[in-house]
Parts: C-alpha cells; sequence; structure tokens
C-alpha cells in the first residue's frame, strides 16, 4: 500500500489529510500520514482573535489526533528536520522534543504544506525586539504581553505604546481587535486607563495605502474605521530599526512602542532551502501546474510555501483560500491512479476580506462568471468574512459538525465575556 506523508497541518495540509482519509484511508487504498509540530489544529487567519484575547485557542483547536481517528489518517506529532531524497524518508524530531533518537519516516508520495514565518527584511532589531503572528504560542505571547504592559502602566499612570508594522490583513485586523480590547479590559476594571487616551496603537504602512490587496477606495475606508477606533494610521512610512522600546521610521522619527508587532510579509520556513528542491528568494518551493516539486516527481508542495505561477494571473498569494484550492486539487491528483492524465491546478481568487472588529469588515469579492469585482462592507461584510472559517470547518468536519461548532462558538459568546479577562 502507497504512504502519502503530508508536513503540515494548516489551513492546507490539514483539509487535505482529511480529504485523502476520506478516499483513500478509508478503503486501504493508501496509508496517509499526517506531521506536524503541533497536537493540534488551529486556522491561521484568526490567530488575531487569539492575541487580543478574543479568541481561547484551548476551545478552538482541533486535535489532529481525534481528525485522523474519525477521518482514516494517522498523526505523527514530531518537527520535520530533513529529507532524504534517495532513501524517500524524512527525518523528525525526538519523541516530546527530548533527547531521544530522531525517528524517521518513509514516504512513496510527500506533500509539503509548511506555510510561513514572518520575513523580517533584515531590518536591524526586528527580530530581536518585536512579535510575531506566526502560531498560536506566537499569539499567546503577545496576548500576556499586551496584558501584563496594561496592568503594569494602570498601576504607574503611564500610557501603553502599541506599534504594529505592517499594515496588510493581520495588522489592520489585529489593531481592530486590541481596540476593542483595550475597551472591554477598562469596561471590567482590568485596568484603569482611559482606552481612548491611554492605550496607543500605531499601524505603521510603507505602501501608500492599507491593504494592498484591495482597491484604494476600500484601503481608505479601512484606515477611516482604524482613525475612529483612535488607531494612528501611517502609511508611506518605512521602519528603519526595532529597539526594545520604540520603531524608528527612515526619516528618524521615533514612535515609542512597550509592544512592537511585526506583520510586514512573510516567507517560507529555513527548512525548504535545505531540502535540495529548487526555490525562488523567498524559499518558497517552486512547483509546476500540478504543485509537483521541479526536482521530484515524488514531492508535492501547497500553500504559503509553495511557488505555484498562474499563467494568467501570475505568483499566488499567500492567502488560505490558495491553500485550500490547492489542498482540494492535490486531494484529487493523488486519488488518480499514476497513469491518467494529470490535471493542471487553476487558481481562482474569490476576492478578499479583512475583518475591522466584531461588527464590520471591508473587502471586495469576486463574481464567478462574469470575473466582476464587487466591493462589500460593513455588517453584511463581517458576516461574509465569518463564513470564510465555516468554510474550513465544512472541509474538515461535514456539514451538520460544522453547524453544530458555529452554535456552540454562537451560545459560548454569548454567555462568556467578550475577552479573556485573565493572564
Ligand atoms: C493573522 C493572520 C490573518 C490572516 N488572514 C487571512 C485572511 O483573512 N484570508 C486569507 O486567505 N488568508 C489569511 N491569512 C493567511 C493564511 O493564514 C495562510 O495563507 C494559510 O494559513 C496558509 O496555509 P498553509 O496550509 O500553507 O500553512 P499554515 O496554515 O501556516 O500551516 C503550516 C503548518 O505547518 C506546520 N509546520 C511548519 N513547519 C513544520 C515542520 N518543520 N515540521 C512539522 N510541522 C511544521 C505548522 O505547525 C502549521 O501547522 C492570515 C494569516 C495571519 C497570520
Amino acid at each position: 500500500m502507497e504512504t502519502i506523508v503530508i508536513v503540515g497541518g494548516g489551513a492546507g495540509g490539514l483539509e487535505l489529510a482529511t480529504r485523502l482519509g476520506n478516499t483513500l484511508g478509508a478503503c486501504k487504498r493508501a496509508r496517509v500520514l499526517l506531521v506536524d509540530r503541533w497536537p493540534g489544529h488551529f486556522w491561521k487567519p484568526l490567530l488575531h482573535t487569539v492575541a487580543s484575547g478574543k479568541c481561547d485557542p484551548q476551545v478552538t483547536e482541533l486535535s489532529f489526533s481525534a481528525q485522523a481517528l474519525d477521518h482514516d489518517f494517522e498523526f505523527v506529532q514530531g518537527d520535520m528536520l530533513c529529507m532524504d531524497r534517495a532513501h524517500q524518508t524524512i527525518t523528525l524530531s525526538p519523541r516530546d522534543g527530548g533527547d531521544g533518537a530522531c525517528r524517521v519516516i518513509a514516504y512513496d508520495k510527500l506533500v509539503l504544506a509548511l506555510g510561513s514565518v514572518t520575513n523580517f527584511f533584515g531590518v536591524p532589531g526586528a527580530e530581536q525586539h518585536a512579535l510575531t503572528l506566526d502560531s498560536v504560542a506566537d499569539a499567546e505571547a503577545f496576548r500576556r504581553r499586551f496584558f501584563d504592559t496594561c496592568i503594569r502602566a494602570s498601576e504607574q499612570k503611564a500610557p501603553v505604546n502599541v506599534v504594529i508594522v505592517g499594515g496588510g490583513a493581520t495588522g489592520v485586523e489585529l489593531a481592530a481587535e486590541l481596540s476593542n480590547t483595550a475597551r472591554t479590559l477598562a469596561a471590567y476594571r482590568v485596568h484603569d486607563l482611559d482606552p481612548e487616551q491611554d492605550i496607543r496603537i500605531t499601524v505603521i504602512e510603507r505602501g501608500e495605502h492599507l491593504l494592498p490587496q484591495l482597491e484604494p477606495l476600500q484601503a481608505q475606508r479601512a484606515a477611516r474605521h482604524l482613525r475612529s477606533l483612535g488607531i494612528k494610521v501611517l502609511t508611506s512610512t518605512r521602519v528603519a530599526g526595532v529597539d526594545a522600546d520604540a520603531v524608528t521610521d527612515t526619516d528618524g522619527q521615533r514612535h515609542a512602542a512597550d509592544l512592537t508587532l511585526w506583520a510586514a510579509g512573510v516567507e517560507a520556513p529555513q527548512l525548504c532551502a535545505t531540502l535540495g528542491l529548487g526555490v525562488n528568494h523567498l524559499r518558497k518551493i517552486m512547483v509546476d501546474s500540478s504543485l509537483r516539486s521541479a526536482n521530484d516527481s515524488r514531492i508535492y508542495a501547497l500553500g504559503d510555501c509553495a511557488n505555484y505561477i498562474c499563467p494568467i494571473k501570475g505568483a499566488a498569494p499567500p492567502r488560505a483560500q490558495v491553500a485550500h484550492q490547492q489542498a482540494m486539487f492535490l486531494a484529487d491528483l493523488l486519488a488518480r491512479r499514476d497513469d491518467t492524465p494529470r490535471p493542471e491546478f487553476r487558481y481562482h481568487d474569490y476576492g478578499s476580506l479583512v475583518s475591522l472588529g466584531q461588527h464590520a469588515a471591508v473587502g471586495a469579492l469576486t463574481g464567478p462568471v462574469s470575473g466582476k469585482r464587487y466591493r462589500v462592507g460593513g455588517a453584511a461584510a463581517r458576516v461574509l468574512y465569518q463564513m470564510m472559517y465555516q468554510k474550513h470547518l465544512l472541509q474538515l468536519h461535514g456539514t451538520l459538525p460544522m453547524l453544530t461548532h458555529t452554535l456552540a462558538d454562537w451560545l459560548r459568546a454569548r454567555v462568556l465575556p467578550p475577552v479573556r479577562l485573565h493572564r
């Protein structure tokens, strides 16, 4: 029986493992094995809600072992360290990260779905002093730092300065949520700061507008919304360096920062550049139209770590909708016999939605037939934004469990405080 190993159980990898488990694993046509360094899956686009304390990842996280049991695949927790292409094996870190022996796993086909990491663009001090949103652990670290800083500042009657570098979706979504969290913590008397005056959030973007994936009109709408929440928005501003207590721009202006979050871009993990596969300048693995590595026909890559160039639209962006579409494509391709014609992947851009807090979102949707872009905003866009996550749940669980999860989330939101009130 063929062994298909998928490394990375993120937005794309877990959907692929689930689909292949259902189709190939269930009828023993292949052994499907998922590897991830964490025990559970958290949908990355919601990380800003963990960082702002709105979402408790322990409640939302999906156990890989449970998903594996329900969908006929196997799960192995471990950090992929290297690969031996000649012997078709990958090497994983010792069990539980201990001193034991590394583990070797053999594959017939390997799918790399390793995601991305923060790109600091070599800005001095950024890696040492700025926090990131690459994982649940990062988001939790940010939440604790924000909470502690608010409490300390409250005791010292000092303001809190938060600087978010990068006005893309991550930076904008976090800024809006954080402003809401500051108000909620004040309402619950967790701190005595005035959320309008004393908690100062600044978003720094080097481009002319926030949200470069949207039209300028929509980006201006997002900027207006952030400003209405008291958030300072600086565009056309390049960061030159980051210190422990400030961010300095290329004009020499210092922006006080008790906390700096770096969300200015992503690149593929370092591991991708060490595997002997062709990679681009962001270490993304070069793949052909079947998402196969240009160097090895047994290896595929998807999502943020893959460099797929669409003949019409150019390089696919690092987005969950790309990872999802590529996962569905590979689920179909890997279920086919090797001697059948290989389909070609085509990326469809269905648009982009950015959350602006609890009640608003902004973005544009692409009509499936006409290809026309429709601007959306406000509460209706927020509902559509929320549906992106329901769609992911639908892929992982099916209709009834997805509806049950949604109902459970809704009920929790009715009975629990809107943000976590403790460290
Ligand atoms: C705050 C935020 C908001 C976002 N908002 C949106 C949005 O609104 N819309 C949108 O389309 N996209 C959004 N994105 C981007 C989106 O989350 C990513 O494009 C998507 O998650 C990529 O999916 P993936 O499967 O390639 O990788 P990921 O979802 O990042 O998963 C990678 C997995 O690989 C595992 N892994 C990595 N290295 C190893 C290793 N060596 N060994 C074992 N396991 C490993 C990781 O633990 C992880 O589980 C957002 C991202 C962030 C951070």
